[in-house]
């Protein structure tokens, strides 16, 4: 192993591997792409040949268009790119989401691009892959990031839609309209009323019941006119304060993301309720996959990467912040710069939390 000649290195065009001629996750049109996952910091348009995972092929294709040429690989497959042996595994992230193993005259890299450890109802399991070198995320790379069990999370979304119903009105639902979307609908209960979507979320809908993720009964709501209390509509974070929303009449507004752990994040998205919902690793998640890798090598990227990077050292690892334009967690402008306060106690009675005793007028 020469770490002056690294299996892959980072160019302009995103992280390369010379000796199979590939990029993981390029953030420019290359022609041969190895994708971890279809968000679009990770995939990116215009390449001449993308591989990805089984799984991901259907969301894949409906963000890069028909004539994209997609390779698959089934997870724990090898592929041989040029003489190097590329497998996928689940990273648990999104449908699809892979982390990706490079061999190469006995070094093994993994890169991880987004993770997260608990198992949800719409992507294989995160699986850890023993390694040399490992590349993680940091999004949630300090220690105030926890989060709580999604059943208690769905336990809170389900209780603010039926007190929404209860009180005629509609619960407008905000979260990411690619993997956020569809874990929120599977995580709905179908009986407390009609569950709508905005045309983003249903597109991905689509793409995730063909690959054979159950999803509960969902309507595209862009034609629909009429009475709208009691129904849940599930719609992207950009379609906030827009005019489509008007036609809903009286609603709440909610958010969910691993951001509203923060104080005044709920604030600032002007949403009526924050849920603490990430599908990203949080701090023991992330020190934890790291420590099963095994790895000699830890690289960092997009996110506390500073703070992840530290603590490693000084736990005697070696560890290095890379440089990528991975994003992490979207709509993250809520992100604090340093110190963030906590919003609330996630061991503590979530009703009971400050989110909790304020209803908008
Ligand atoms: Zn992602």
């Amino acid at each position: 192993m020469d770490d002056s000649d690294p299996l892959l290195r980072l160019t302009d065009h995103g992280l390369f591997c010379e000796a199979g001629n590939f990029r993981v996750d390029p953030w420019r049109p290359v022609d041969r792409a190895v994708i971890t996952h279809a968000h679009a910091d990770h995939a990116c348009w215009g390449c001449r040949r993308y591989l990805t995972s089984a799984e991901g092929q259907h969301v894949l294709r409906v963000r890069m268009g028909r004539e994209a040429v997609i390779d698959t690989s089934k997870f724990g497959e090898a592929v041989d790119l040029g003489g190097v042996r590329v497998s996928l595994h689940p990273a648990g992230h999104i449908l699809g989401s892979s982390q990706v193993r490079v061999e190469h005259r006995g070094e093994v890299w993994v890169i991880s691009g987004d993770y997260k450890i608990e198992p949800d109802a719409t992507c294989s399991p995160f699986e850890p892959v023993r390694c040399d070198v490992f590349v993680t995320e940091s999004t949630f790379g300090l220690p105030i990031y926890r989060w709580a069990p999604q059943a208690a999370v769905f336990a809170e979304v389900n209780a603010w839609w039926r007190s929404n119903r209860e009180a005629g009105k509609a619960s407008l639902l905000f979260g990411y309209s690619l993997g956020k979307a569809q874990r929120l609908l599977a995580g709905l209960d179908p009986e407390i009323g009609p569950i709508y979507t905005h045309g983003a979320v249903e597109k991905l809908n689509r793409a995730y019941r063909e690959s054979g993720v159950p999803l509960p009964p969902t309507q595209y709501a862009g034609l629909r006119k009429g009475d709208w209390a009691g129904a849940m509509i599930v719609a992207p974070p950009s379609a906030h304060g827009t005019p489509w929303t008007r036609k809903f009449g009286a609603t709440s507004t909610g958010f969910a993301s691993g951001w509203m752990r923060i104080r005044g994040a709920r604030r600032r998205k002007a949403v009526d309720r924050g849920f603490v919902l990430s599908d990203h690793v949080d701090w023991h998640g992330l020190l934890g996959a790291i420590d099963a890798t095994a790895a000699r090598k830890i690289l960092v990227t997009h996110g506390y990467s500073a703070v992840v990077v530290k603590l490693l050292r000084e736990r005697g690892l070696d560890a290095q912040a890379l440089a990528t334009r991975f994003e992490g967690e979207p709509d993250s402008n809520v992100a604090p710069e340093a110190e963030p306060e906590l919003d609330d106690d996630p061991d503590a009675n979530p009703d009971a939390g400050p989110l909790f005793g304020e209803e908008k007028s």
